[in-house]
């Protein structure tokens, strides 16, 4: 059968589960009400092993997959019968001092809490705010994971361990009392398994003694690290004696420093450290830290603090609501965030096809489209030509880099670059902070010259022999063009939409 054919069936079976799922939906909806009614618990463990047992033994040599299935699909009913017996018009939030930065809304709207606000709070005022408050949960940022924890009533074993709660929740039994908890460590081992990296018997430096650092170390013991030590500006170790600790396995981040808006700040420098084998930036915005694009470059295995923060907020909305999610909605509010808020950028040689394929992406996925090159044009009141005419390369390499300066900062967008962007490695780290970036290769002979100061004349295989090794430097991903746009446009959409990290 034609693949054309066999996706075309696909979207019928699509169709019809789909009826269905609204069907099953809409059934757990009468369900619940009727429950409500009655009086009885949602939760009714022996009737859902029994339906996963049966439904199971019915999928025959699919009854593998046929669980996975089932335990998600009704962990979807009970969700929605939830939130019809509680209400769903509870409040909930995010405390700290500044939360221009914070994802956490957008986070926690993908985890289905459509009543959740951002709080900023000057210290004086946090007292009077637990105290009068309507939310019925929370959750604490900077600074006040510490000083919160005075206003519980009851703390979680890990918050008291810890010394610090980053969620606060009002349980329907006790509504007066405000019960801690330390989501955060849930989110950092989630993290360390997921980036693969083993801690048992490791040295470990944590830099930072703030709210994260203490759940971070708390988390290192639990995974059997051999030694925790915290890197403070005032400790006993701190940056200027980093040289006692260069044998470090692992480093983690639990600084702000490097964090947007200040994005080119770097807490340590990696180079000196000889045995390293694993970096953690808890920092997630942007995505790619310049602590972090120096570990991708020393090839030691690295994340960003994306997973942390969407496996803890994942808890905490388990706290809010008494109950468990649905297993995987981490791994997929995780790829859905790094869909919505990562750049994609597609760099190679002038005339590859970049501005086409940038165009036919955008149509294909309604984001913003930016090309460099037009950007600069605006900017400047000039076209390329012009420009080059008027300072020659070095004028428009400079505007380049300032084109990309402004740009670091917006998210969830195409950028289709210049040919020659990666010359620099300013422009490199300046691509990499929150994009994920796809190399587009095509035939030196079908590239085209027109309207290009520098390959109009130029020998293309001395130019591609030059760059190549800047292109494979920068580059997150390969793809050739040498077929139809709307075909490269669609994989790299369909690639970009499946990496997680
Ligand atoms: P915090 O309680 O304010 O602690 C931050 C610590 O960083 C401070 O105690 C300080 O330690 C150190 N620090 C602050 N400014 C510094 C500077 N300019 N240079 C060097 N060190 C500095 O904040 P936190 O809640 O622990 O958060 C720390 C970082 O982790 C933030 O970037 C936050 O966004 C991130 N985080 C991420 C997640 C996640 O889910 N991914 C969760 C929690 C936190 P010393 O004074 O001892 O040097």
């Amino acid at each position: 059968m034609e693949l054309e054919q066999l996706r075309d069936e696909l979207d019928e079976v699509d169709k019809k589960l789909l009826e269905l799922f609204i069907k099953r939906m809409n059934l757990s909806e009468e369900v619940a009400k009727v429950k409500k009614e009655k009086n009885i618990p949602i939760f009714n463990g022996a009737r859902e092993q029994e339906i996963l047992q049966t439904r199971t033994e019915m999928a025959g040599e699919w009854k593998n997959y046929a669980r996975s299935l089932f335990t998600e699909l009704m962990a979807l009913s009970k969700q929605r019968q939830w939130d019809i017996l509680n209400g769903d018009d509870k409040k909930y939030g995010l405390i700290g001092r500044v939360l221009g930065h914070s994802f956490s809304k957008v986070l926690h709207e993908e985890l289905g809490c459509n009543n959740y606000q951002l709080i900023e709070l000057e210290p004086e005022e946090l007292e009077n705010f637990l105290r009068d408050t309507d939310l019925s949960g929370m959750n604490v940022t900077i600074p006040y994971k510490m000083e919160a924890k005075k206003y519980c009533d009851v703390l979680s074993e890990e918050a008291m361990a810890i010394g610090s709660v980053n969620t606060l929740v009002k349980h329907w039994e006790d509504k007066e009392a405000w019960y801690g908890y330390n989501t955060d460590v849930h989110g950092f081992l989630y993290t360390v398994e997921l980036a693969g990296m083993e801690l048992s018997g490791a040295k470990v430096l944590v830099l930072g003694s703030g709210g994260a650092s203490k759940a971070v170390s708390y988390g290192c013991k639990k995974l059997g690290a051999g030694e925790v030590i915290i890197i403070s500006r005032k400790g006993e170790n701190n940056y200027d004696n980093l040289e006692k600790h260069y044998d470090a396995d692992v480093i983690i981040n639990a600084t702000p420093v490097g964090m947007e808006p200040n994005i080119e700040e770097q807490p340590v420098d990696l180079e000196p450290f000889t045995k390293l084998s694993g970096v953690i930036d808890l920092i997630y915005n942007p995505r790619r830290t310049k602590l972090l694009q120096q570990a991708e470059a020393l090839h030691i295995n690295c994340i960003d603090g994306l997973a942390m923060l969407v496996s803890q907020a994942v808890h905490a909305q388990e706290l809010f609501k008494n109950r468990e999610f649905p297993m995987g909605i981490t791994r997929r509010t995780q790829a859905s965030l790094t869909r919505k808020l990562g750049n994609l950028i597609l760099i190679g040689m002038p005339g590859c096809g970049k501005s086409s394929i940038a165009k036919a992406i955008g149509e294909l996925s309604g984001r913003e489209v930016i090309d460099t090159d037009t950007y600069i044009e605006e900017k400047e009141g000039m076209s390329i030509p012009e420009i080059f005419k008027k300072g020659g390369e070095a004028l428009f390499r400079e505007l380049e880099t300032k084109a990309l300066k402004e740009l670091v900062h917006k998210k969830g967008i195409i950028i289709s670059t210049g040919g020659g962007v990666v010359l620099s490695e300013e422009n490199i780290t300046y691509l990499k902070y929150n994009g994920y970036i796809y190399h587009i290769e095509r035939d030196l002979d079908k590239l085209s010259r027109e309207g290009r100061p520098l390959s109009e004349g130029a020998d293309l295989k001395e130019l591609y022999q030059r760059r190549l090794s800047f292109y494979a430097q920068c580059r997150d991903s390969v793809f050739e063009n040498n077929g139809s746009i709307e075909d490269i446009a669609r994989r790299i959409w369909e690639d970009f939409c499946e990496h997680l990290r």
